[in-house]
């Protein structure tokens, strides 16, 4: 392969480049330790293998080429590397029949690791997980992103406990990406069209494994000043630089997947940033079959995926009207559509001048399906977007879910990974894991607490280590930073307390009543500690008062280094903590965290979570495995909730010991959380669910479909929907059933392609039902006029039936590709 490398090697060490390059290393941790022979400092202050490489003296290089034991490891590592790449993953092979060819995942975050920071939370460590678990299973997924220039801001604390922020750049000669080969052997290019100018984007390209990361650049030479600085900054600069970024994201992501010309039948919409794709998809598919953008539309839109993340209005981008027609020119010329109709794609009432145009619209419009990220994210969601399909009901508005997952491998702690690597074998993340319950279930009481044990002392003692670290860089005495040393206590009770201090997740509600909460941390019998982190975002000034408070709270003489604050909450600080703590301690106002993730994370090192029942844990929560905070939702009464679950409840269970000094109903827990949770939250079951019930139905779709067909139905569907009517409705009682008979009348509309239905609620412990009616006689007399009729058990009342008419496709996706109905009034 042509490769431009910063550094030559020394020949016997090559190798180690497609090492350093394969992110793989953030999960198979069996070549850290070759990293650390390269150099030791260098690794552990970076764990960047890329840096480590290219950064070691020469002198060490020639020495390790010399060293046999070195290449003896360095041998094994290349031959595991390969026997992972070569083993067909568990979907692989799968690829006849209705699994994808390719899957493009479009992300405006990707959060792989801490070495490639293009991610500021959890919608990128979502992201990078996806890719890991892509890698495990076989799917054929790539990942199509941005490379930043700065990615999200690292967080320091200064004296006073402000926070201050650093941008330092992302040198991409340190990051462990390689510029894209095009087909000609050059660097992958690509060529944008902006208003009055061509906008060029370098691509560059991560390996994950058997997993491909995709990352533009708009740092190229024959850029203006302005536009080389679009892929600077992650969220960062006003409106217009950020259609820029989505501009690039969507459209130009869009055109390197054409340009790489991988087999791709799957878009998938990470959020609605990239919603900008499906248009150059069905721009390109339109010239390429020679058919109208309509009918191109239709075509495409079977095969593109979107995730929405957002359980509130003010996430969504929206940008003004005179932007898009700034920018969407080009494309408006060559599609032949009008501004309004373009605009339509992202509003919820065309008609209405003023109205914004929402990415997360134009993403339901032009996916087929839309997934929500947890049940309880789904519910919300439907009640979100019900205005886009008016007179449906909430329940079906379309939009389902596949609640999160976290990729098991890059969280789990080495002596986890020992115990479960024992009691499950080694390839137990590479495939289906609902067998995994039954062998950790059967886990021993004191190898599980020796387990917790473990976890905590090495989390203890990093804590402190990198306390002592902040302490000095932030210029404190001697005397203080010795304090450090010996702050926390391997043997006490640890909550972790680590997220962005945005308003909704409610960092400072342990601190309400700070003396409270220092009482339940002091308790002479069972004391409690704390571990907090956290970045607020800059300009969210209530969030810094909040980092303030807490670090504030930390440095009392009375909390006595039981609560310590750790500056710079990235990937790599939560790896740490989730594999330490006891406690996942999490507080979100409900419904706003649409499932979170980090609680998840603890679930394989045994760590248990108390949060409010939100998100994932309100289908997650069970009293065999956690605790719930359920408080009626304000802010006093959540506070109050916890802290008596964290005195009356939590302590309690942890500090009670039997005659082996185990505390038997603390550790049945976490094999009750180990074993159920794990598997049910891990990133495996998520992406089977997306295979089963996203990714395949919408092959299946693209495949059989015949796109002009549909836009016949569709138009004729738009033009004759207003003749559409339902008359009267008669029911009898007959041997126990309802009979009811319908009078429909489709004006111009074809029978064939409208569907009239009995509708029922969910009521009275009745489930939701909709019952099929068939077509009867014509009505004589009646142009388009047809009795329908049904009958059914008459166990629930007729009155809750309501008669309706929808349109009608075998193969389009209802109602989200064409949103009407009418109700028997
Ligand atoms: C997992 C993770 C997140 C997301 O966690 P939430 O539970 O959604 O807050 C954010 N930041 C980092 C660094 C993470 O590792």
């Amino acid at each position: 392969m042509h490769r431009i490398l910063p550094r030559s090697l020394p020949s016997g060490l090559e190798p180690l480049n497609d090492l350093a390059l394969d992110l793989r290393w953030t999960w198979n941790h069996a070549v850290d330790a070759l990293w650390r022979q390269v150099d030791g400092e260098l690794w552990d202050f970076t764990h960047n293998p890329w840096v480590v490489l290219q950064n070691a003296s020469q002198a060490q290089l020639d020495q390790l080429e010399r060293d046999e034991a070195f290449l003896e490891r360095l041998k094994t590592a290349v031959d595991q590397r390969r026997h992972y790449l070569e083993t067909p993953g568990m979907l692989a092979g799968h690829s006849s029949g209705d699994m994808p060819n390719g899957i493009a995942y479009f992300s405006m975050e990707f959060g792989l690791s801490e070495a490639l920071p293009l991610y500021a939370g959890g919608l990128g460590v979502l992201a990078g997980d996806y890719l890991k678990t892509a890698s495990d299973l076989g799917v054929p997924l790539i990942g199509v992103g941005l490379l930043y220039r700065e990615g999200y801001f690292r967080q320091t604390i200064d004296s006073a406990g402000n926070q201050q922020e650093a941008f330092p750049s992302n040198d991409p000669t340190s990051l462990p990406i390689q510029p894209s080969v095009g087909p000609d052997g050059a660097w992958l290019e690509l060529a944008l069209p902006l208003p009055g100018r061509t906008l060029r984007l370098r691509v560059w390209q991560a390996d994950v494994g058997r997993t491909r990361l995709y990352l533009l650049d708009s740092n190229h030479v024959l850029n203006g000043a302005v536009d080389r600085g679009i892929t600077a900054k992650l969220y960062a600069g006003g409106s217009e630089m950020r259609l820029l970024q989505e501009v690039v994201l969507g459209i130009g992501g869009w055109c390197l997947v054409d340009a790489l010309g991988l087999p791709v039948e799957v878009c998938h919409l990470n959020e609605g940033h990239a919603a900008f794709a499906v248009l150059e998809r069905a721009r390109r598919c339109m010239h390429r079959r020679n058919v109208t953008f309509q009918e191109a539309w239709w075509e495409t839109r079977a095969g593109n995926v979107f995730t929405t993340h957002t359980p509130v209005p003010a996430g969504f981008d929206a940008f003004a009207p005179s932007l898009i027609r700034k920018y969407a020119q080009d494309l408006l010329n060559d599609c032949q559509l009008s501004l309004r109709d373009f605009l339509a794609l992202g509003r919820i009432d065309p008609a209405d001048e003023d109205e914004p145009f929402n990415m997360t619209y134009l993403a339901l419009r032009g996916c087929a399906q839309t997934s929500a990220v947890s049940k309880l994210h789904g519910q919300v969601s439907r009640k979100l977007f019900a205005p886009l399909y008016p007179r449906w009901p909430f329940d079906e508005v379309p939009v389902r879910h596949v609640t999160n997952g976290v990729h098991v491998p890059s969280w789990d702690s080495a002596p986890a990974d020992e115990l479960w690597t024992q009691t499950c074998g080694k390839r137990r993340w590479l495939g289906d894991v609902g067998c995994l319950e039954a062998s950790i279930a059967a886990c021993d009481d004191i190898v599980l607490w020796d387990l917790a044990g473990r976890q905590r002392r090495d989390l203890v003692q990093y804590a402190r280590d990198r306390l002592a670290m902040q302490l000095g860089l932030r210029g404190e005495t001697p005397a203080s930073i010795a304090m450090a040393r010996r702050v926390l206590d391997p043997n006490v009770l640890t909550v972790g307390l680590a997220r962005r201090f945005t308003e909704y997740k409610r960092m400072n509600l342990l601190l309400h009543d700070p003396q409270r909460l220092i009482d339940i941390l002091a308790d002479a019998k069972r004391p409690v500690q704390l571990i907090i982190a956290g970045k607020a975002h800059p300009a969210d000034e209530e969030g810094k008062q909040q980092v303030r408070a807490w670090v504030e709270f930390t440095q009392r003489p009375d909390v006595q280094g039981r609560a310590v604050f750790l500056e710079d909450y990235d990937l790599a600080l939560a790896q740490r903590l989730v594999q330490g703590v006891d406690v996942w301690l999490n507080t979100p106002r409900r419904p706003w965290e649409a499932c979170g993730t980090s609680g998840m994370k603890t679930l394989v090192n045994g760590g248990l979570n108390v949060s409010t029942l939100d998100g994932w844990w309100a289908e997650a929560y069970d009293a065999a495995c956690g605790w719930a905070i359920d408080g009626h939702g304000g802010n006093p009464e959540d506070a109050d909730c916890l802290y008596r679950l964290l005195q009356d409840e939590i302590a309690p269970c942890f500090y009670e010991r039997n005659d082996h000094g185990v505390p038997q109903r603390w550790v049945e827990r976490m094999r009750a959380s180990m074993s159920r949770l794990t598997p049910a939250f891990s990133s495996n079951r998520m992406l089977l669910e997306y295979v089963d019930g996203f990714y395949r139905p919408a092959l299946r779709a693209l495949t059989k479909r015949n796109p002009g067909e549909l836009v016949a139905w569709s138009d004729a569907m738009s033009s004759h929907w207003h003749e559409v009517r339902l008359g009267d409705v008669d029911v009898t009682l007959d041997d126990a059933h309802w009979r009811f008979h319908a009078q429909a009348y489709l004006g111009g509309l074809n029978v064939e392609w409208v569907k009239v239905e009995l509708y029922a609620e969910e009521r009275d412990g009745f489930p939701r039902q909709s019952i099929p009616m068939s077509q009867g006689d014509a009505i004589s007399g009646a142009i388009g006029g047809y009795m329908f009729k049904a009958s059914l058990p008459a166990t629930r009342p007729a009155s809750d039936y309501t008669v309706r008419l929808r349109p009608w496709h075998q193969d389009a996706f209802l109602p989200a590709e064409l949103p009407l109905v009418t109700w028997q009034r």
